[in-house]
């Protein structure tokens, strides 16, 4: 994209050129990373990463939202290491079970919503999603509605990247990839108020986004539809808050048809909004919520879906055999850590501290680089944010085509030592929850010198 800032070609070390031939990366272009070299990132500590070039890095993304607790936790380590020599691995399928798997189970349910008490382990979001998926239907077959199938979810909502996640998920360049969506999804409209809330007020625009959901289930049929997922707020689609009229209105019109109720929390959930679950942020009263990321902080691979009591009644008093699983479901090490990482998060009073100190502080700082001459917005609720790049604030037109301006505010963002992440022209944060207010302001006087940098990359300063 930008090859001035990040071109060192014909000096690959000896990682990158491995990298380079064998290595086949995720989301990525590889025939452009062969030519730049992949960077390394080699160690990581609170939250910094640091790359073998010696650049240390404020990691604003908690890697990929999910590093909650920080980097460099020894007590993680060790309770790994005590666990793979006790039980490095046995599975949860023949009757058998492990005190980590049924610890954990326990734990999270007694932090989930008071309905919600049943915990299937898997080992990422995409897998829970396809757990979800089947788990749904099979829910309406034994409750004798087997025409309830049909799942709805929304434009740009990501739900993951296997061929049930990416169809849930409402990202046109992932479906044109693989004919997806699967049959029995549809996508509405997203309650995304800066790119197409139109002449409207926040608050008319929310309602209207949730009325979207009305009208589909008239025209596919209360009787066809499964289940409605949605992500609290939006993440990898930009950090899309809804107008605070959206869930009230949501709720109101999933009350009124009988349709199960999906909240994504892979992002939102353990201590993101400053609860433990966005769900109890936004007051859901959710089905199902599938959870993975701050679930273990990243520290190993582990997903898993919360069922809530009507559901879980449903398949365990009626369902006989549930016919899925993974070979990692609950597996024993990223089980004994994604317990140890809950107690870290509430022996040290992380999340209360995110609430009422560090996520104010964060939203109040992030608001300011509103004032900036190519900042069309900022938005944001407890520990992640969002800011829209423009080049005319009024009529909101973007900087150069192609969300071109994004992929250069993130270079000179890593250039100055930030990591924030593009989504479009959207720039968005989503740091771990134990960021210090000192943290905090690094974090913003990077984001501003990148600004500027931005706009003067392109002439508008
Ligand atoms: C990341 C993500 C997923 C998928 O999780 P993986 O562990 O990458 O499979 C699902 N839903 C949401 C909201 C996510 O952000």
């Amino acid at each position: 994209m930008s090859d001035t800032l990040t071109n060192k070609a014909a000096s690959f070390n000896d990682i990158q050129t491995k990298d380079i031939k064998h290595h086949f990366s995720p989301f990525s272009n590889n025939k452009e990373l062969a030519e730049h070299g992949s960077r390394v990132i080699n160690k990581a500590h609170g939250v910094y990463i640091y790359d073998d070039n010696g650049n240390k890095l404020l990691d604003a993304m908690a890697g990929l939202w999910c590093v909650n607790i920080g980097y460099g936790r020894q007590e993680l380590v060790d309770v790994a290491t005590k666990q793979m020599k006790e039980l490095p691995y046995y599975n949860l399928f023949f009757k058998t079970t492990h005190a980590p798997a049924a610890k954990l189970a326990e734990k999270i349910a007694s932090l989930a919503p008071t309905h919600m008490n049943k915990v299937f382990f898997t080992g990422s979001g995409s897998e829970a999603n396809d757990t979800i998926f089947r788990m749904v239907r099979r829910f309406w077959d034994l409750k004798g509605q087997p025409t309830k199938k049909q799942f709805i979810s929304r434009k740009n909502a990501y739900h993951g990247s296997t061929v049930v996640g990416a169809s849930l998920g409402g990202m046109g360049y992932m479906h044109e990839q693989g004919d997806l969506p699967i049959e029995g999804i549809s996508h509405i409209d997203q309650p995304y108020y800066f790119k197409e809330g139109g002449d409207d007020t926040q608050e008319a625009f929310g309602i209207k986004a949730a009325q979207s959901l009305e009208t589909k289930i008239l025209e596919i049929g209360e009787n066809n539809i499964a289940a409605f997922i949605a992500e609290p707020f939006q993440g990898a689609g930009g950090v899309i808050v809804p107008p605070a009229s959206y869930w009230p209105e949501i709720k109101r019109i999933l009350a009124k048809y009988d349709i199960l109720l999906v909240v994504d929390e892979v992002i939102s959930g353990f201590g993101r909004t400053g609860e433990w679950f966005a769900s109890q942020y936004y007051d859901l009263k959710p089905d199902l919520m599938p959870i993975a990321k701050g679930l273990s902080s990243g520290y190993l691979p582990i997903g898993g879906v919360i069922v809530g009591d009507r559901v879980a009644h449903t398949l365990i008093e009626k369902g006989g055999d549930f016919n899925h699983g993974f070979t990692y479901s609950g597996h024993p090490v990223a089980a004994a850590v994604a317990l140890k990482n809950i107690e870290l998060l509430e022996s040290e009073g992380v999340i209360e501290r995110v609430k009422n100190d560090t996520s104010p502080y964060l939203q109040k700082r992030w608001q300011e680089l509103a004032a900036h001459p190519i900042v069309g917005e900022t938005r944001g609720l407890g520990m992640v944010a969002g800011l829209e790049l423009v080049k005319n604030k009024d009529t909101k037109e973007r900087i150069a085509p192609d969300a071109k301006a994004g992929g250069i505010c993130r270079d000179f963002s890593m250039a100055n030592g930030l990591i924030m992440r593009p989504c479009g022209d959207t720039m968005i944060i989503s740091p771990p929850l134990v960021i210090t207010k000192a943290e905090i302001d690094e974090l913003v006087e990077k984001a501003v010198k990148t600004l500027d940098e931005t706009a003067k990359y392109f002439n508008l300063l």
